[in-house]
């Protein structure tokens, strides 16, 4: 049996360091192949175009490749022990190994940058022995009930396979081609390499926390700068962060996610992580008094006869165009597109037949328990579309060692333990 994984990000880290675990334990686990364009950790590196590397991570860095570090599948004892050894893979313990531990705690548990962060994901793809294949997944395809994954160094046939990452950055088509007209990533790229924008005026497309990320470090290297952050809600809203809200990320059954109804769910995640501002962010951008809020849903961008860059701006019954000299689009990601562009004709035609019509509604819709198409076979596992069924935090960092139970049940025979070292059976385990 074997489970391929498109990405070496922290999913697949939490994956190999649970299917690890479980080996360890003597059960039956499934052999991994990871698919990676552009190294381990790739996405939180500069060269990623995602982040300039130096970016705080938003999460506490506890919610690390085991958290919450409460398996809850394999029988209560062994659940224990998994916890147990999954703490070998934890930040405290790369913070440890690198001999700063005391340190981190004693400067108060500062929020590591993203290279950081990256750096602690390749501790753990040493510590797992990460299988990666170094190649460009171009296509899945479906043949001999298998998936086919095509890279730009061959062919791969494996049982199951784990989609990761953001998927494609979501840019207007009709973007103009211009060197002062940026996606997110020309944006990260470019700053980079140079900070400073020529001119008085830069306006920043979006409602998220990527968008408040670059305008934010816009402003901050550019004092002279006016930035304006074009926003669809007309307002910067902060992101709720409370126990109430972390523990829905953290513990989806727990907190009954399951029960709410679908409006209710929607509702919580706009409230808490779609085209809301971390409240970090939101703390900086107050801090920096080049910054406004413009109220609009931004519908294009052209460069009149004078080479300006011309943003066109609708809010209720108002048309307006505001002239910037330097403009950002960032207006999220398309995981749904980047999976459909990767389809094979058979894998297409098989999923849309399956789901009706492949579209983010329907793929929502139909994750199951396992985070993979429900009833679909060989299953495609899409964590990153998986927050309205089965929890808001699967997308995201929230809880990666939950995410990996649930991959993994699907593969791992729960009797198929076949040795359990000896202090498994201890008086304090049972
Ligand atoms: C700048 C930034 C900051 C973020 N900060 C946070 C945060 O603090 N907390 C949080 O919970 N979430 C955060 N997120 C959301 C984040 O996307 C996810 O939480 C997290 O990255 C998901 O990990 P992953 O393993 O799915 O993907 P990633 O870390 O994104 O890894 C995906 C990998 O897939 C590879 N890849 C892509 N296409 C191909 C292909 N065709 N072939 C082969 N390899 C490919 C990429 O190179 C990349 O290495 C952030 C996102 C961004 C962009």
């Amino acid at each position: 049996m074997k489970l391929g994984i498109l990405g070496a990000g922290p999913k697949a880290l939490a994956i190999a360091a649970k299917a690890h675990v479980l080996k360890q334990l003597g059960f039956a686990v499934p052999e991994l192949v990871v698919f990676e364009k552009d190294g381990v950790a790739a996405n939180w590196r500069p060269s990623s175009g995602l982040t300039s590397g130096h970016l705080p991570l938003g999460t506490p860095p506890d919610k690390d490749v085991g958290y919450p570090y409460a398996s809850f599948l394999w029988g209560d004892a062994v659940n224990r022990r998994i916890n147990a050894e999954m703490q070998a893979f934890s930040w405290q313990s790369h913070m440890i190994a690198t001999r700063e531990y005391g340190e981190w705690v004693d400067r108060g548990r500062p929020a590591p940058s993203h290279l950081q962060w990256a750096a602690y994901l390749e501790w753990v793809a040493r510590k797992v022995e990460l299988p990666v294949v170094a190649a460009e997944v171009t296509q899945l395809e479906l043949e001999d009930g298998r998936w086919r994954v095509t890279t730009s160094a061959g062919e791969h046939h494996v049982d199951g396979l784990v989609v990761t990452g953001p998927g494609d950055v979501r840019s207007p088509a009709n973007l103009p081609v211009h060197p002062r007209v940026r996606t997110v990533a020309d944006f990260w790229l470019d700053f980079a390499w140079n900070p400073r924008i020529e001119g008085r005026s830069a306006g920043v497309v979006g409602a998220g926390e990527t968008a408040a990320t670059i305008a934010a470090a816009l402003a901050a290297a550019n004092p002279g700068l006016a930035v304006e952050i074009i926003s669809p809600q007309a307002m910067a809203f902060s992101r709720g962060e409370s126990y109430a809200e972390n523990h829905v990320y953290t513990d989806p059954f727990q907190a009954n996610w399951l029960q709410l109804t679908r409006e209710d769910r929607r509702h919580f995640v706009s409230r808490t992580d779609r085209g809301v501002f971390s409240v970090a962010i939101k703390q900086e951008l107050d801090r920096l008094r080049n910054v406004e809020i413009v109220p609009g849903l931004f519908t294009g961008v052209a460069i009149d006869a004078l080479d300006q860059v011309v943003a066109h701006i609708a809010y209720a019954a108002d048309r307006e165009t505001r002239i910037y000299d330097y403009l950002v689009v960032s207006m999220g990601f398309d995981h749904t597109g980047f999976v459909a562009r990767l389809l094979g004709e058979r894998a297409r035609a098989a999923l849309t037949g399956h789901l009706g019509a492949w579209t983010q509604e329907t793929a929502e819709d139909a994750i199951d328990q396992w985070l993979a198409v429900k009833g679909f076979r060989p299953r495609l596992h899409l964590p990153m579309l998986a927050g309205l069924n089965q929890g808001p935090g699967f997308p995201n960092l929230s809880c990666l060692g939950r995410l990996s139970d649930h991959v993994l049940a699907g593969y791992v025979p729960i009797a198929s333990v076949t040795h359990l070292p000896q202090p498994f059976f201890a008086e304090h385990d049972l």
